[in-house]
This record gives structure tokens, C-alpha cells and sequence, in this order.
């Protein structure tokens, strides 16, 4: 019987079929002989005794479905030579080309040949289900329209002989020659443009965390080229390295005719695998967090699904790629898993040993990853090393443990072996907790770079890797003990929170090397972490502290000398190592270097590094400062705690008058000369010499960016006779300035010293001296820098004071990044407010505004406040000092700036901020207008409206506010004009004895029952 199209076969229909299923109407084969089938009529089927025979009588069947010339089918020999171009499908035909069961499935498939050269990606498969033998599917890609020259098939100046490596070399457009991996042939394809390059490498790269398969910059495609062509080309597969990819292997087709390279495609493959992102007990949710012996149901929804990127093309897909490949040398036994290709998910159980492997490859593979992505050449860093790594997921006889050993000659990585987390088996592998091998990686990088698994002083850098880099989304971030743990689910004695007065200084009694001093080293790592944002609650923020250090701990291990001298005798040589990764640092995502250096070395001086001459030993203090440290108090005595805001610095202020008046700071005045002064200490042990203060001024707001932003005042630098004695302070000033626009004040002041310049000084050659350097990278990082953004707002005024502080209160943002960026500006307000019922408006909206500003831009933002309680001085004095208004600005998730209004009891009203206005007086309509608003609102116990006794809806607040004699609302108050717009007349006034506002809803209550219908009262909308 006929195999026809029926409601039950489904077929994907592109203008043309291309597949067909149909499970319900088989194409059975009856086996010669066999009668238990023919009483079926119904059912189509065939003779056969093979896949292949059924297969064939299949495709005869569905050739005209799938628009296949019958002269192409096999068995219908139409033999090259007796063809002519005249047929529409010339010379093609379809050649069997494979046969492969899997499971009891059978797939036979047919390759298309034009002439003697297969057609690329062209064929029929056809699937065979068994008992009884039946096709049940099967999809075309046959092309029906080759038709090429004769000549063609053979010609071509860049036929498979013609292709050597150099040739490749000016075919590709690259700069080394490839290596050869076949020998190269001869096919057809159809050119298309769209497909040349990979279409995954067209994604953008802002939106996708995984890398983009590589590609390379071909030279163009000739004009006489045409889209849709069908050409003869030469397939060449061939090795090229390029960044990230050690020993990458390519397709490429070469047009014979022209040399064009018409298509390429990286052979690499993204197989998906499922593992422990973090330890279960960094990532939470289950409390207690279960052991590594647990069972699977209990652990296996710690899992995440990744992907597995970099590995090499294979079938089955080994876990074999760029940088690592799983190997099984060390007992117990275990083979690597594979999973058939191109299909293949690497899904296990948690305590199983293929989980190990999927682990094992992800883990150590990322690392690779992460400091390719950071710019770093894989080749000349791990010099020693030839990859893809060996790791064994499954070693050490089943024992708690991992390792990282050297290569043969001890001058490179020899991999990476693992054990379990817990004993004994089933248990997870200690290769999922990505904590252990951020602790081995430590190992690796110092391979290549000292010829030795360790630092001359401790153990290595890699337990700091582990802390710094599994903080930000740690769950244990907020517990003060386990945060601190650096391997809290499998070992918690190791701890990057070590005290230096018990022992733990560097010099202290537990600094002996090994295990030991590596505490003392990741501990102060992970101090560099915290201060440079790692305790922000900004959760991007923390990621881009954690990728920074580790930044700087990655260049810094690179760039120590090698063996045969122990190149880290003590952990000096490691801190000028990190500080020189830091100044040398021209560009890392946004961060010039020269920014963190003084951060780095107060890390080791919190630990106990730079003791004083005569300090007593073993050391339980923390170490001194630079001899000479000059700086401007911004609260933290001249020392790095991670400081959230970094522009509400009070010991630079500014004077009306050229005297610095005890500190106390005059709000700047348009169009006058102002007068700025500035307090600098030294925390040194020496005097500070030759030291010079610079004053500089910049047009409002935040996201401000050195040098463009930062502009020099009037006087725009004194020096200071006699320099600063050590532990001593001078006031400096006044440096004249004139104030360019209202409603802010943004002024930054420099120190430098003989022996500490600060970050922005041109003589140090730091790149984020040249900048440009936003502020927020800058200023919190370097003692010499302070700035303030603090303008006084009226607190002594109560409710009409303060609201006349913020008529015309606007600041600008600027975008600092050289892209587009988020902006969230956030208004918080103090307690002393929020608790009186303020709140904060920016841009007439609430508390919050989000936009996006594109690089370089800026935008004008309006602060108001919408009025809650009055408050009187008194309240304010008793609230103490320190009440401020914060907005503070986030590009991206970073915190670049903000703006701070400090309430001040001694002013009364707004202070005069141009000296051609008038000062904004406390009956300013805009006030009125705040209040009127808040009335409406509902949020304010009226007192405004001459002869209206308003009550606030909801609360009880009301009762307070209408207590006393009632008043008419005949009056010209707010409540007045309402009712005349109502229209209500002089006689329903006379009754009326309340009014409720309420939002734009108004309902009045009457005296007397006796006009029932105006019981309900009128309202308006
Ligand atoms: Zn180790």
C-alpha cells in the first residue's frame, strides 16, 4: 500500500516539506514470509528485511512529497556520465552515507551529491523504530536547484592541493599560519551571506554573559559573488589560536574559483551540564545545609544548570575543551562521561561521579574564562603550560581532598585532581565546591609564574580567591562569623577574618608559613575587597570589587620573577607586586590604574606589615603609616574603610568673608568672590614637607569626572609654610573662588607632599591622573582627595524654612562611563523627617527616579520636598547633629555621587545663594503651593486657609487639628474658593461645620437633617 499524506503525518511545511512525522501511520516492513501483518490492509508497508532496504522503498514513497527528483533517488542509477545539464536537478542524486542505531532507533541517511562532490548540509535521514520495523519519521534538505559548469567541478585555482598554510595565512587575513588538520576537499555550497560568520557571534555583547563563539576579520566576499550561488569550495579544517582559545580548531570554505572564504565557523560547542554554582551552605535556603554524604534528593536542588563552554567538537561529546579535559588517572576508577552529540546535557545526580566531572569541567574551565575576559593572554601567562589541562574529577582513592599539581618540568600547570567533600562515598565531589578550586587555581597561576605551587611565605594566594570571590552573593555575607569562613561548608577553621592583636599580624605568631600565613594573606585580601566596595549593599557594586581584586591578584602573581630565586620571601614582595598591578594598570573595565594603591598597601598595614622601627615582636598591632601621609579628614582619620558616600566631607568648607571663622561654612554665593578653606593632617611618623593644597570648584552635581569636571578656583593652589608636623593639622586658605550656579555646591581639594603626592598628580604618570577618572572611583581612594557636596538647608525655620530651601533645589547627573548607563537617583531622608511624615520628590516624582543617560550626557534633576509635621529649632537641636537629606545617584548599580542637605538650626529661611536675587522669602508661592498639595494629599494637619477648619482624612491626626471653635469656611482660604467652585451658596455655607479633604474627593458634612438631600454631601471630582 501507498504511503500518502494523511491528518496523520505532520509535516513542518517552509514552502517547501522539509520533515515528516508520523507515529500513527507507520511504514512498516513486512519480513518476506511473514503473514501477520497482511491482514492489515490499511497499513501502509513493504517488503524489507533491512533498515536499508525499508528505507529506500521509504524515500521512493515520499520523494514527490518532499518535491525529490526521482532521477536522484538511489537504486534508480543514473550514472554521471549519461547525465546532462538539462535535467532541473542536474547531476544530484542521494547517496546512503550512514546507518547508526542508538537505543533500538535506526537513522539512515542520504547524502546529496552533485556530480562526485557532496552537497553541503543536503541529504535525507529517515528514523526506523523496531517491533515491527517501521519508519515513523524522517526531514529533507535536498536542494533541488544545484546546477553548476562541469568544468567547475574540478577547476579552480584554490582547489584542496592548493591550500597550504601560508596560503591560509592570506586567505584568512590573519597575522600566524594555521595548522592543517586534514586533508582538505572538494564540496558545494550555497553561499549565503548571513551565515558566513557564525550567527551567535552576532549577539551583543552587553547582553550575554557567556562569551560569543570566536571568529576571525575575513577579507570581503568579491562582488562577482552572488547571495544564494551555489559554489564549489574547498572544506578546510585547521588549528588557529586566538585570545581565550589556546589551540582552536576551524571550518572554513574556501571558493575554489576565487580564493573567498564563504564560510567559518569556530569548532567549538556549548554543552549544557548541571553543578553546584556555590556550596550549598553559600547559597542558603535550606537550613541546616545538608552534608556532602547526603543523599541525591536531598542535594540535588542545589544544582544550577550552566553552560559548558569551549568544548571541542566531538561524537559522543567528551568533556574535552579550550583549557581543560577530563581525564581518569588516579584511582578510583571512573570514566569521564559523554553524551551523544550535538545534543548532549550533562544532567547527574549530586553524589554521583559523573556530577564530579561536569563539576570539574565547569569550574576550572570558567577560571581560564574569567581571566581571558579580563584581558589577559592565556599564552605568555601560562607560558609553561600546554592545554587543555588533565583533571582527574575522581582521585585521591576516594579522600577529602584536591590538588593542583605541576607539570612535568615544575614550570607550568599539570592540572587539577579532586576528591570528595565528604567521606565516604556517595558523597559530592569536593569539585563542586567552587571555593576548593579557586583554592587550587591559586596553585596554578603560581606554577607558571614562580615554578612553584607556593609564595615563600605562605601557602598561596588562593584561599583570597575563594573569599573574595564568593562574598558578593554569598548568603553568609550578612553573618558575622560564617562570612568569614572561607570554606564554610567543608572546612570552617579557615578564616580570612583573622585578628591581628591574636596572633595573626603579619610577624605574629601564627605568621609561619603553609596554611597558616595564607590566612593572614587572604585576610587582608579580603580587607582590599571590603574597602574597595565588597561592603557595598550595592550587589553590582560588590561583584565589581570582588572581579577587581582578583584582577589585581591575577597580574600581581603574573608578574613575579621566576624560579631559581624564591621569588615571594616575604609578603612585602607580594604588596609591591600588587600595588605595581594596580599603577600599571592603563584600562580594566572602566578602572585606570593608579586608584587602589594606597588601598593595597593600608590592607597590609591593618595587618600587621610596615611595624615601626623598635616595634616590639611577634607583632599583635597593626603597622604604621607611610612616613609622610598627608590627608583630608573625610571621617575615616585618613584610613580605607569601605565608605558608601564620599562627598560629605565638612573639613573643606567655605567663607563670605576671607577668614576661615571656626570651620563653620557659609553657603557659596553666586556672583560674589567666595573664600575656601580646607583642614589637612599627616598620620605619618615624619613632617611633611613641600606641601601644597589645591582648591577646585565644579559646575553642580555628581557623576563628576577628573580633570574635564574638576575646575581650578581663583587661587588654585597654596602652599603651606612650614609643611605639617607628624600627627599635626593646618588650616589652609582662603583659596578665592567664584561659585557658577545655585542650588548645589561641589568643591574638591587636593594635598600632595614630598613623598605622597596624591592620585591626580600629573608626576606620578598614573593613567587615572590623566583621566578622565570619575569621582567615585577616585576620591574614596586616596586620602589626598576629599570633596564636599554638603549644603546647608534652613533647619531652624520649622516647616516654611526648610521648604524654602528647596524652591529651585536642582543638581545635575552626568553619566561618567563612556556608554549608556541606568541612572537611579534615590532621596532618603532622616528619621527627624520621615517620622513627621516628609517625603522627598525628585523630578515632581517620589523618593526614586530611573533614566538613562548616554555616555557623557547629563541631565538636571529638581529636589522638592513635600512638607509632613512642623518642627521647631528646638526639635531640631534635640534630634542632634548630623540631620541630613541624601539623594544619592547609581549608574549601572555603582554608586558615583550625591548630594547632601544638611539641616542647620542657625538658619532660618533659605540662605541667599546669588547676590543679584532676593533671598527666598518664607511666603514664596511655591511654599504655599507645597503645603496646598500636601492638604490635598491628605498628609498635613492644616493650619493654612484663613476661616476653613480642614481635617487631614485617616489618621487621627485630624482630631488635633479642627479641636477649637469651628470655623465657617466662608473665608478667602483654600477651603473657600472649593465651595465656590461647587457653587455652594451663602445659606448651605452658614450650615456647614466641617470639611474633609481628601485626595481631589470632598465631602462636607451639614448641621441639621432637615435638606435630607444634601445629608450625603456633594463631592467633585
Ligand atoms: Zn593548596
Amino acid at each position: 500500500m501507498a504511503f500518502d499524506l494523511t491528518d496523520n503525518v505532520h509535516h513542518a511545511d517552509h514552502g517547501r516539506v522539509q520533515q515528516l512525522e508520523h507515529f500513527q501511520q507507520p511504514f512498516v516492513a513486512v519480513p518476506p514470509g511473514d503473514t501477520a501483518l497482511e491482514d492489515m490492509a490499511d497499513v501502509p508497508r513493504v517488503s524489507a528485511s533491512t533498515a536499508q532496504g525499508l528505507a529506500d522503498h521509504y524515500l521512493h514513497e515520499v520523494a514527490p512529497i518532499y518535491g525529490i527528483d526521482a532521477a536522484m533517488l538511489p537504486g534508480n542509477g543514473r550514472a554521471d556520465s549519461l547525465t546532462g545539464p538539462e535535467s532541473d536537478t542536474g547531476r544530484s542524486r542521494l547517496e546512503l552515507a550512514d546507518e547508526k542505531e542508538i537505543l533500538g532507533t535506526t537513522v539512515v541517511s542520504y547524502q546529496q551529491k552533485y556530480g562526485s562532490l557532496p552537497v553541503w548540509e543536503a541529504g535525507v535521514s529517515v528514523t526506523i523504530q523496531p517491533g515491527p520495523m517501521r519508519v515513523t519519521a524522517s526531514q529533507s534538505s535536498v536542494q533541488g536547484e544545484v546546477l553548476l559548469p562541469e568544468e567547475s567541478l574540478t577547476a579552480g585555482q584554490y582547489g584542496p592541493e592548493a591550500i597550504t598554510p601560508a596560503v591560509l595565512v592570506s586567505l584568512l587575513g590573519v597575522q600566524s599560519a594555521p595548522t592543517l588538520n586534514a586533508t582538505p576537499c572538494r564540496l558545494v555550497y550555497q553561499y549565503d551571506p548571513d551565515r558566513r560568520f557564525d550567527p551567535e557571534a552576532r549577539a551583543a555583547t552587553g547582553e550575554r554573559l557567556e562569551e560569543v563563539p570566536p571568529t576571525l576579520s575575513l577579507p570581503p566576499v568579491p562582488g562577482g559573488i552572488a547571495p544564494q550561488e551555489f559554489r564549489v569550495v574547498t572544506e578546510v579544517l585547521f588549528t588557529l589560536p586566538v585570545p581565550g582559545h589556546p589551540a582552536l580548531n576551524w571550518r572554513a570554505f574556501v571558493d575554489a574559483a576565487t580564493g573567498a572564504v564563504l564560510y567559518l565557523r569556530a569548532l567549538t560547542a556549548c554543552a549544557t551540564g548541571m553543578v553546584f554554582r556555590t556550596d550549598p551552605l553559600t547559597a542558603g535556603g535550606a537550613a541546616p545545609a545538608p552534608a556532602p554524604t547526603d543523599p541525591a534528593a536531598t542535594l540535588n536542588p542545589f544544582r544550577s544548570t550552566v553552560l559548558l563552554e569551549g568544548l571541542a567538537v566531538a561524537s559522543p561529546q567528551q568533556l574535552s575543551g579550550d583549557f581543560v579535559k577530563l581525564v581518569d588517572t588516579a584511582p578510583p576508577v571512573a570514566v569521564p562521561p559523554n553524551t551523544p552529540s550535538p545534543a548532549g546535557n550533562f544532567f547527574f545526580d549530586a553524589p554521583a561521579r559523573e556530577f564530579a566531572a561536569v563539576n570539574a569541567y565547569h569550574h576550572c574551565d570558567w577560571l581560564f574564562r574569567q581571566m581571558a575576559g579580563m584581558g589577559f593572554n592565556l599564552s605568555t601567562y601560562f607560558d609553561g603550560t600546554v592545554f587543555p589541562v588533565p583533571v582527574d574529577a575522581v582521585a585521591f582513592n576516594d579522600q577529602v581532598n584536591a590538588r593542583a599539581p605541576g607539570n612535568a618540568t615544575g614550570t607550568g600547570s599539570g592540572g587539577f585532581e579532586f576528591g570528595l567533600a565528604g567521606a565516604p562515598f556517595p558523597a559530592v565531589s569536593i569539585a563542586a565546591d567552587r571555593r576548593v578550586v579557586l583554592h587550587e587555581f591559586g596553585h596554578t597561576l603560581l606554577w607558571d609564574s614562580v615554578h612553584s605551587p607556593n609564595f615563600g611565605f605562605a601557602h598561596s594566594a588562593g584561599d583570597g580567591l575563594a573569599a573574595v570571590f564568593m562574598d558578593p552573593e554569598s548568603s553568609l555575607r550578612t553573618d558575622p562569623v560564617k562570612r568569614f569562613q572561607t570554606f564554610p561548608w567543608i572546612l570552617p577553621d579557615r578564616n580570612h577574618g583573622r585578628d591581628v592583636a591574636t596572633g595573626w599580624a603579619w610577624g605574629g605568631v601564627n605568621d609561619i608559613g603553609g596554611y597558616s600565613s595564607e590566612q593572614i594573606l587572604s585576610t587582608t585580601h579580603f580587607r582590599l575587597y571590603r574597602s574597595l566596595g565588597g561592603d557595598s549593599e550595592n550587589l553590582d557594586q560588590r561583584r565589581l570589587a570582588a572581579r577587581q581584586t582578583m584582577y589585581l591578584i591575577f597580574r600581581a602573581i603574573g608578574s613575579l620573577a621566576g624560579g631559581p630565586i624564591t621569588p615571594t620571601p616575604n609578603p612585602g614582595v607580594f604588596t609591591t607586586a600588587l600595588m605595581n598591578a594596580d599603577i600599571g594598570t592603563a584600562d580594566f573595565e572602566g578602572y585606570l590604574g593608579g586608584t587602589h594603591h594606597k588601598v593595597i598597601r593600608w590592607s597590609f598595614e591593618k595587618q600587621g606589615l610596615f611595624q615601626p622601627p623598635g616595634a616590639p615582636t611577634p607583632v599583635t598591632a597593626p603597622g604604621a603609616p607611610p612616613a609622610v601621609d598627608v590627608f583630608i579628614d573625610d571621617g575615616r582619620a585618613g584610613e580605607y574603610q569601605f565608605q558608601p558616600v564620599h562627598w560629605e566631607t565638612t573639613e573643606i568648607w567655605n567663607r563670605l568673608a576671607p577668614n576661615p571663622g571656626g570651620g563653620v561654612h557659609e553657603t557659596p554665593v553666586v556672583g560674589l568672590t567666595n573664600h575656601a578653606y580646607v583642614r589637612i593632617r599627616n598620620r605619618g611618623s615624619q613632617p611633611a614637607t613641600n606641601v601644597v593644597v589645591r582648591g577646585y570648584s565644579a559646575n553642580p552635581g555628581v557623576g563628576l569626572s577628573w580633570p574635564g569636571d574638576w575646575k581650578p578656583m581663583d587661587i588654585a593652589q597654596i602652599s603651606v609654610p612650614g609643611g605639617v608636623p607628624a600627627g599635626g593639622s593646618a588650616v589652609v586658605g582662603p583659596f578665592r573662588w567664584r561659585p557658577q550656579s545655585i542650588g548645589h555646591e561641589c568643591m574638591f581639594m587636593e594635598v600632595s607632599a614630598n613623598g605622597d603626592p596624591s592620585n591626580i598628580d600629573p608626576a606620578t604618570f598614573f593613567p587615572c591622573a590623566a583621566g578622565p577618572t570619575a569621582e567615585w572611583r577616585l576620591v574614596p581612594f586616596d586620602n589626598n582627595l576629599a570633596q564636599r557636596n554638603v549644603a546647608p538647608v534652613a533647619g531652624g525655620g520649622g516647616l516654611r524654612g526648610l521648604l524654602s530651601s528647596f524652591v529651585e533645589r536642582r543638581f545635575t547627573v552626568r553619566n561618567p562611563f563612556d556608554h549608556q548607563v541606568r541612572i537611579v537617583l534615590k532621596a532618603f531622608l532622616p528619621p527627624f523627617l520621615a517620622e513627621r511624615g516628609w517625603t522627598a520628590r525628585l523630578e515632581n516624582g517620589g523618593n526614586k527616579a530611573v533614566f538613562g543617560l548616554a555616555a557623557g550626557e547629563s541631565r538636571p534633576v529638581a529636589v522638592t520636598l513635600r512638607p509632613g509635621q512642623d518642627f521647631t529649632r528646638e526639635d531640631l537641636l534635640q534630634a542632634g547633629a548630623g540631620v541630613r537629606i541624601r539623594v544619592v545617584a547609581t549608574a549601572d548599580g555603582m554608586t558615583v555621587g550625591g548630594m547632601t542637605y544638611q539641616l542647620d538650626p542657625e538658619l532660618v529661611s533659605a540662605p541667599r545663594e546669588h547676590a543679584d536675587h532676593q533671598p527666598i522669602g518664607l511666603d514664596h508661592a511655591e511654599i504655599d503651593a507645597a503645603i496646598r498639595e500636601s492638604e490635598l494629599q491628605g498628609e498635613v494637619p492644616a493650619t493654612v486657609g484663613a476661616g476653613a477648619a480642614v481635617a487631614a482624612s485617616g489618621e487621627g491626626r485630624a482630631a488635633g487639628t479642627t479641636g477649637g471653635a469651628a470655623h465657617h469656611p466662608n473665608g478667602d482660604g483654600e477651603v473657600g474658593r472649593i465651595l465656590d467652585r461647587l457653587g455652594a451658596s451663602e445659606e448651605l455655607r452658614g450650615r456647614i461645620q466641617r470639611v474633609t479633604l481628601r485626595e481631589v474627593d470632598v465631602s462636607i458634612e451639614m448641621d441639621t437633617g432637615h435638606e435630607p438631600g444634601a445629608g450625603n454631601g456633594g463631592s467633585a471630582n
